[in-house]
């Protein structure tokens, strides 16, 4: 069950690989999954291990790995792995966590691991569907403020998880630069629309579910199951271009606006992983109690989690100067007014079929207050107030050679701190 922890969260744990210890991201209490290739080699399953990968495949292939879950590691996605129930994701985790921190078994896996930067990753799954939803309960304020001062929640927020469906097949892994859409918009000051370059280029902040086992079509997920089909998580860059949006998101919502690239971190944190971290989930009043088939005592419990969230900017002046990124908001994740396991359950409530390796993002986590806004269109109030950056530069809104960086960490009181690894990618000028 993902609420269990064992061993493998036990903070004196250490790794014999020595980077893991004390690794801000990778400590051997993570252990996150991905798809990988060594320098010209073929791409297969590999686990983060502070500044490593280590080689599932080839810990397959030598014997190490001999649990239920082997079967699934030689495969060049993790759909399968992401399938399998999650008493054999467990054991595969404690396999995993007693060879990497025994160092009994160094001198046996060490031939399986890889420098991290000498490698290339890949997305993790082959992702059949993606769908956005938008829990952020003060991103979806911030927004509707904008749009209607008045009555910034449009009075179905509170009762069913808003979202879209996203496009798959335009879903990259970090690292991959973002081009400029291009697309209809229509100026202020004009009375008809214009083709051109996206001129209100924005990003999104949020978190990625990856699905772990489905659902057949007609058979939803019960609320009190959802949590046993998520495999894990990932931080989700939502690009959006707010001019584009602006003139075709009604009636039927985004669009083009939203589908040209979605940028996600390579790397799945397990649920078994997080198990730690979970807490309460975001309380409500009474009068805005979830309606049944929404509600489980559990997930009120711990269907939140223990997430800082933050995200920087680094321009291409700012790397010339070899300055840092520049962060530009700091939050954390509870401003989710829906649980994963509520957008999940929801989802397949009309009898909708999840797959495994599909990917719900969550939508834009922002805080109440202005350091925790989660787009620039918050932080600018849509364009109006530029951020200044520290080159003596101002943004609105992104310029062709902008980088994002997405960072996103798992951190409570007594627990090793476990870390999503990079979400970035560079705007290009459009075609
Ligand atoms: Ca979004």
């Amino acid at each position: 069950m993902s609420l269990q922890i064992d061993e493998t969260h036990d903070p004196a744990r250490t790794s014999w690989v020595v980077s893991a210890n004390g690794h801000r991201e990778f400590p051997v209490q993570n252990l996150p999954f991905g798809i990988f290739s060594p320098r010209g080699s073929a791409r297969r399953a590999g686990v983060a291990i502070g500044d490593c990968i280590i080689d599932l495949r080839g810990l397959t292939a030598e014997g190490f790995v001999s649990c239920d879950a082997a079967s699934v590691l030689h495969h060049e996605t993790l759909n399968a792995l992401f399938a399998l129930p999650s008493e054999e994701r467990v054991a595969l985790r404690r396999r995993l966590s007693e060879g990497l921190s025994d160092s009994a078994y160094r001198d046996r896996l060490q031939p399986y691991l890889h420098k991290a930067s000498s490698c290339t990753l890949h997305l993790p799954a082959q992702i059949g569907d993606y769908t956005d939803f938008y829990v952020g309960i003060h991103h979806a304020t911030n927004v509707g403020r904008l749009f209607r001062p008045d009555n910034p929640l449009l009075p179905n927020y509170k009762h069913v998880p808003i979202g879209y469906h996203g496009r798959a097949s335009s879903v990259r892994s970090s690292g991959v630069p973002v081009r400029r859409p291009q697309g209809q918009l229509k100026p202020p000051d004009r009375d008809r629309p214009i083709f051109a370059p996206s001129q209100r280029l924005d990003y999104e902040l949020e978190l990625g579910l990856w699905v772990g086992q489905g659902n057949a079509l007609g058979q939803p997920v019960s609320i009190a199951e959802a949590w046993k089909h998520i495999a894990g998580l990932c931080l989700l860059n939502d690009w959006s271009a707010r001019d584009i949006q602006a003139w075709e998101y009604q009636p039927l919502g985004p669009f083009l606006a939203k589908n040209f690239q979605t940028t996600v971190s390579p790397w799945v944190v397990t649920t078994e992983a997080l198990a730690p971290f979970r807490q309460a989930a975001s309380a409500r009043s009474a009068e805005d109690a979830a309606l049944p088939y929404l509600t489980d005592t559990q997930d009120q419990q711990f269907g939140g989690l223990a997430l800082e969230l933050s995200v920087s900017l680094l321009t291409k002046r700012m790397r010339y100067e070899g300055m840092a990124p520049f962060r530009v908001s700091q939050g954390d994740a509870s401003g989710m007014y829906w649980t994963l396991a509520q957008i999940l359950t929801h989802h397949t409530s009309n009898g909708c079929n999840l797959l495994p390796g599909d990917l719900l993002g969550t939508g834009t986590l922002s805080m109440a207050e202005r350091e925790g806004f989660g787009s620039l269109l918050e932080l600018t109030l849509a364009g109006s107030e530029p951020i200044a950056l520290p080159t003596g530069e101002t943004r609105s809104f992104l310029e062709d050679g902008d980088e994002v960086l997405l960072s996103g960490v798992a951190c409570t009181e007594g627990r090793t701190n476990i870390g999503f690894g990079a979400c970035r990618a560079m705007i290009v000028p459009a075609p």
